[in-house]
């Protein structure tokens, strides 16, 4: 359910309505907005009186919410939110370029991609540490290794680091590491959602191989419910007919996920196509569609890489990309 309260409502007796709603064991998301705040009521609303409180001389207006999600719907919280990473912004007409390599595989190689990927725009910088990779034969990445190689990449550049958190228990190791991202393999690990529902630090969740918008949207609701509202979505691809792609690109993703939620939504057209030349007109149109950010795969061998190299971009591709991006944000805006 939510409350709208009226511009030139008393702060007073904004809070004594809040309160009063408290004692009736609901949890009350309050959200500022340019010309009215609405007041989200989280829990058994159905024995809550909308008439008495439609009545009260502060209120605007009160509507049940059908849907499931509460915290992540745009009925809750009009405004869009806006994540910080540092500097960096995200949503709310702030566009976040993540660039870097599937895996970390050395010093080397990551300072290389962080430097080149910087000069050519991106403001975060990614690379996976711990993999979930489909065959255990398979690089799984460099694990603690990898993270500190991020963060002497991050010394490096002053670029924030996005990396992947697979385990619970690896958790520890991330306490220094500025955007935690949920692969699709986890975005329904209830556990880990709700474990990082109560960490203060930014969450990148990724679409699920074969999950729904409404299913992405309550595994971010795991997380905001648990206290932490610094979720950004990722559409990655889903599983489809595709036969010459790795996955599908949903685009229509993005206006959608804008209209149902406040969240900021990024694309990654790396994993959605899983071919480096299909990569560059995906992300245009990702901008094109109003994402607010892209995440991509840089390596500067590509044909070497332990891990996606046949979608990565090399440096110098992504460096024209990313000029072609501003271009197209610049028209679509
Ligand atoms: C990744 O970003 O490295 C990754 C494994 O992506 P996804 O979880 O989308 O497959
Ligand atoms: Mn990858």
């Amino acid at each position: 359910m939510i409350v709208v309260i009226k511009s030139d409502a008393s702060p007073e007796k904004r809070e004594q309505l809040i309160k009063w709603l408290k004692t009736l064991g609901l949890g009350v998301h309050e959200s500022d907005g340019e010309f009215q705040t609405v007041l989200g009521l989280i829990g058994d609303t159905s024995k809550v009186d909308m008439d008495l409180i439609e009545s009260l001389d502060i209120v605007d207006s009160v509507k049940r919410v059908s849907e499931t999600f509460k915290c992540v719907n745009r009925k809750f919280h009009p405004k869009d939110t806006v994540v910080s990473v540092g500097d960096v912004k995200i949503g709310g007409g702030n566009f976040a370029l993540i660039a870097g390599p599937c895996s970390v595989e050395s010093e080397r190689q990551i300072i290389e991609i962080a430097k080149a990927v910087k000069a050519s725009g991106a403001n975060l910088l990614r690379g996976g540490a711990f993999k979930p990779r489909t065959s255990p034969y398979d690089f799984q990445g460099l694990k603690g290794e990898g993270l500190e190689l991020l963060k002497a990449a991050r010394q490096e550049t002053g670029l924030p680091i996005v990396t992947e958190i697979m385990n619970l228990k690896d958790l520890p190791l991330f306490e220094d590491i500025d955007v935690l991202q949920v692969g699709a393999r986890n975005m329904q690990n209830f556990d880990l959602l709700k474990e990082l529902g109560t960490l203060k630090k930014p969450i990148l969740l990724k679409r699920g191989l074969a999950n729904t918008l409404k299913e992405l949207l309550m595994s971010a609701e795991y997380i905001m419910a648990s206290g932490n509202e610094q979720v950004i979505l990722c559409e990655r691809g889903i599983r489809t007919y595709s036969d010459y792609l790795r996955n599908t690109l949903d685009l229509a993703a993005v206006p959608m996920l804008h209209e149902l939620s406040h969240l900021p939504v990024i694309v990654d057209p790396s994993h959605a196509t899983g071919i480096a030349r299909m990569v560059p007109p995906m992300a245009l149109a990702a901008a094109a569609c109003g994402a607010d950010g892209l995440i991509i795969e840089v390596h500067n061998d590509p044909s070497h890489a332990l891990c996606d190299g046949a979608q990565s971009l090399t440096p110098a591709v992504f460096d024209g990309l990313a000029k072609k991006v501003e271009s197209v944000r610049r028209v679509a805006a």
